[in-house]
């Protein structure tokens, strides 16, 4: 592997990550919930921070980034649509930019409907996803339409099928057993909400997560159109 990621827990049920390169020692961090986690985590190892990729505007994403900026000089990166409502970006990138950490290059992926200009980072290998896709689940639809979401994940679903999905929240028991609730015949899902409880009653994060295996058992990726990711949507709301 040509980098290390480290997932580390913020807040009540948030995840950061930093994203390093071994060869060159450049390090990322993938959203800033919180700073004291973060900074711990690159003095332990050593690293220095050289850039911040944003995934969205939402507080729990970005409130850290102050305390981090006040010990760190990374470049901060963000969506350039939403500019006016994320911190002061150094780098402005629309879909299909591309962003480099050292020699790892990631791709942005406009994601919308969680917010509008959400974004995720294509990595080979990894992808960072915010609130778009989460382990068994997906971001509520705040601001985009239903069509609008169900289109995002589409581009995630396209990705190759090994890559690790690195998502925004530890909410993966709760949409278990959403999904567990509504396909009560499903052996996947079972099998996959037994090891999830095996997981989180050892304290264990349950990102990242297969790509092909949420394509087997995220109700939202299953779903083969945009009215049939809307009832789901809708259920899990209400659930
Ligand atoms: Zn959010
Ligand atoms: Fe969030």
């Amino acid at each position: 592997m040509r980098y290390e990621i480290l997932t580390l827990p913020c807040l009540a049920d948030n995840y950061a990550y930093l994203l390093h390169d071994k060869a060159t020692g450049s390090t990322a961090l993938i959203d800033a919930p919180e700073a004291a986690p973060v900074l711990a985590a690159l003095k332990a190892r050593g690293w220095s921070l050289d850039m911040v990729l944003l995934t969205h505007h939402h507080w729990d994403h970005v409130d850290g980034l102050p305390d981090i900026l006040a010990e760190t000089s990374p470049r901060i990166v963000g969506a350039a649509k939403d500019a006016a409502r994320l911190p002061a970006l150094d780098l402005a990138v629309s879909e299909g930019d591309e962003v480099e950490i050292g020699g790892l290059k990631g791709r942005v992926i406009d994601v919308s409907g969680h917010t509008v200009n959400h974004i995720a980072f294509a990595f080979e290998g990894a992808v960072f996803t915010g609130d778009s896709l989460f382990a068994m689940g997906c971001g509520r639809v705040f601001e985009g339409d239903m069509e609008m979401m169900y289109q995002s994940l589409q581009k995630l679903a396209v990705l190759p099928a090994d890559t690790m999905v690195y998502s925004g929240h530890e909410y993966t028991l709760a949409n278990a057993k959403f999904a567990a609730a509504q396909w009560p015949d499903d052996a996947a899902i079972a099998a996959r909400l037994a090891d999830i409880k095996r997981l989180r009653a050892a304290g264990i994060p349950t990102v990242p997560s297969l790509l092909s295996l949420e394509l087997a058992t995220n109700p939202f990726l299953r779903a083969t159109d945009a009215k049939e990711f809307a009832e789901i949507r809708l259920a899990k709301d209400n659930f």
